[in-house]
């Protein structure tokens, strides 16, 4: 962040930007050993059905805790990982783990609990992206159907041929695709309509003041109308408060995700809200 305070201004400017890569590379350095030394965790943010008022799935969320600089933030190191590209591997890490949920819950017969898996562009170009997914899957012994990809816009438009293949094999091996933080990236819509979409995800910043703002409301009723029209779902993600659960609901919308709800919650902390809300 560049400090504009008149003609001093770059002299800030340079270290702050040194201190930063200098952190970023010390932290994509530490990211290496960060799996093999279990300092990643999956969260589970629950979602809730609106007009049921029912769990129906949850959302797996990076947790990484390093030994020194104690917990880093996803929005910080997955860009670190995507630009490495230990993304890969972290990713394939991320979809074990979801699945030994899957299998836990469909033991515990929870099984119209659905997880929700949010997966990188440098992901999904790995050539083998979808049939080494597939193999993992039906290793254990959970259906397709039960997993949710989470692709944001701009991962639909990095290759929209290679992503179009790619979400045709997967929606035809029976995975769910939702389309995350939508309306916050730089795309055509036209995406929406050559590829195999679920569900769309209203970005949080449309979330936030949905209750009394004008602009907002209009763009959250679009985007629920939309969607509608095109025989997809709706979710919205950062749902804070009952007034915007409320909104939303009249509105339309079908799922929430959000702190109102639930945080995202570690190993026994969501077993335990699952047994209390299914
Ligand atoms: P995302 O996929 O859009 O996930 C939603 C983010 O919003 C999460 O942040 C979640 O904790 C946060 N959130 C949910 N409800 C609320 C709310 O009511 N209020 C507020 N203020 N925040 C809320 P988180 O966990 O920090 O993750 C940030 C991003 O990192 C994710 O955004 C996703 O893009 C990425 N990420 C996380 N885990 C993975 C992963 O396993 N693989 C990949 N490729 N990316 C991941
Ligand atoms: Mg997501
Ligand atoms: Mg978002
Ligand atoms: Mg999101």
């Amino acid at each position: 962040r560049a400090k504009r305070d008149g003609r001093n201004g770059l002299r800030f400017y340079a270290p702050e930007m040194q201190k930063h890569s200098e952190r970023a590379l010390s932290l994509a350095t530490a990211l290496k050993n960060a799996i093999a030394s279990q300092e990643l965790a999956l969260a589970f943010q629950p979602q809730m059905d609106i007009s049921h008022r029912r769990m129906i799935g949850a959302e797996a969320l990076l947790r990484w805790r390093h030994p020194e600089r104690g917990f880093v933030s996803p929005a910080e190191f997955i860009p670190l990982a995507e630009q490495n590209g230990l993304i890969v591997s972290i990713g394939w890490w991320v979809i074990d783990r979801v699945l030994e949920q899957l299998v836990a819950l469909r033991a515990a017969g929870r099984d119209n609990i659905s997880i929700a898996v949010n997966v990188s562009a440098a992901q999904l170009v790995q050539p083998d992206f979808v049939t080494e997914l597939q193999a993992r899957v039906h290793a254990s012994g959970v259906p397709a159907q039960a997993i949710d990809i989470e692709l944001t816009e701009s991962v639909a438009m990095v290759n929209p041929e290679d992503t179009g293949e790619k979400m045709a094999a997967l929606s035809a091996a029976g995975f769910r695709i939702s389309i995350d933080d939508f309306g916050t990236g730089y795309s055509s819509m036209s995406y929406l309509k050559r590829f195999a979409i679920d569900k769309i995800k209203i970005d949080k910043s449309f979330v936030d003041e949905v209750t009394h703002k004008h602009e907002d409301k209009t763009i959250v009723n679009a985007i629920i109308h939309m969607a509608r029209s095109l025989g997809m779902r709706t979710i919205a993600e950062g749902v804070e408060t009952e007034e915007q659960f409320e909104t939303l609901r009249r509105k339309g919308c079908d799922a929430i995700q959000g702190y109102w709800y639930s945080r995202p919650l570690l190993g026994e902390d969501f077993s335990a809200f699952v047994r209390a809300h299914t």
